[in-house]
């Protein structure tokens, strides 16, 4: 198998080297990855700057890595031209460094690498540690294991156009782990979004980020399965569209609109 693996917290982050030790058990390996962190942009591409493409001295020798001045969708479609210019058969994005559960997916770097895979019509697994504590203990080790014994699977599964995998791994000890749900995609709300603090000179500002309030009654929901120890994996499709509220907003427009 042609694996092509990025992340978006760096060519440097542990989860990576994680994620590449488990992807060499399955195929040939090539990594590209950002030069910096770059967590939370989502889907975003580099389009007015020039992206430098350069080869970077992966510790396993028979690995050929590149970091990229660019956003994880910058490197997986830096990675298919140079790389793998005849195209590759998986796109793996992580092990990010924090969890990617509910709608903080649609901020994920790590998921929009694994979206530029699958526009590019390449399976792609988005990975994430669920952590919930800062500075708690990540349990890569864990994340490593569970994929070494579950990624084939994941790869056999029949594979469906425009929808990739998003998988968040509880960051507790691999015998705590009590299995794995295919969940649906929750609500994480954060309190305090916004947080406003002075400057040395007095001047305010505001730092994003807050605190998550994950409500647990959302059976079901990716949420729900780490909170109680499983592994979430979780179909996300690139088709927005809802067809459901499109029937309805269609009969309702096609009868009062003018013409
Ligand atoms: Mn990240």
């Amino acid at each position: 198998m042609r694996i092509l693996v990025t992340n978006d917290d760096g060519i440097r982050a542990e989860g990576l080297r994680r994620l590449v030790r488990v992807a060499r058990s399955h195929g040939v390996v090539k990594v590209s990855a950002p030069d910096t962190e770059r967590s939370a942009c989502s889907h975003a591409m580099t389009m007015r700057d020039p992206l430098r493409v350069k080869p970077f001295d992966w510790p396993e020798s028979d690995v050929e890595a590149y970091h990229v001045n660019g956003f994880p969708s910058d490197c997986v479609n830096a990675g298919l031209t140079v790389a793998w210019p005849d195209g590759c058969d998986l796109v793996l994005s992580g092990i990010n460094n924090g969890p990617n559960l509910g709608f903080d997916a649609t901020y994920s770097g790590t998921v929009g690498g694994a979206m530029e895979g699958t526009i590019n019509g390449i399976r792609s697994i988005a990975v994430s540690m669920a952590c919930f504590v800062d500075d708690a203990p990540l349990h890569y080790e864990t994340g490593e294991r569970w994929l070494l014994e579950n990624l084939a699977d994941l790869v056999a599964l029949p594979a469906k156009p425009l929808t990739l995998l998003n998988v968040n791994i509880p960051a507790i000890a691999y015998e705590e782990i009590a299995g794995t749900k295919v969940a649906s995609m929750g609500q994480r709300v954060y309190e305090d979004r916004m947080e406003l603090r002075s400057d040395p000179w007095g001047r305010p500002y505001y730092w994003q980020g807050g605190v998550a309030v994950v409500s647990p009654d959302q059976p079901g929901t990716d949420v729900e399965a780490v909170s109680q120890g499983y592994v979430a994996v979780t179909p996300i499709t690139l088709d927005w569209t809802d067809r459901d509220y499109a029937e309805v907003i269609r009969h309702e427009l096609t009868a009062t609109a003018r013409t």
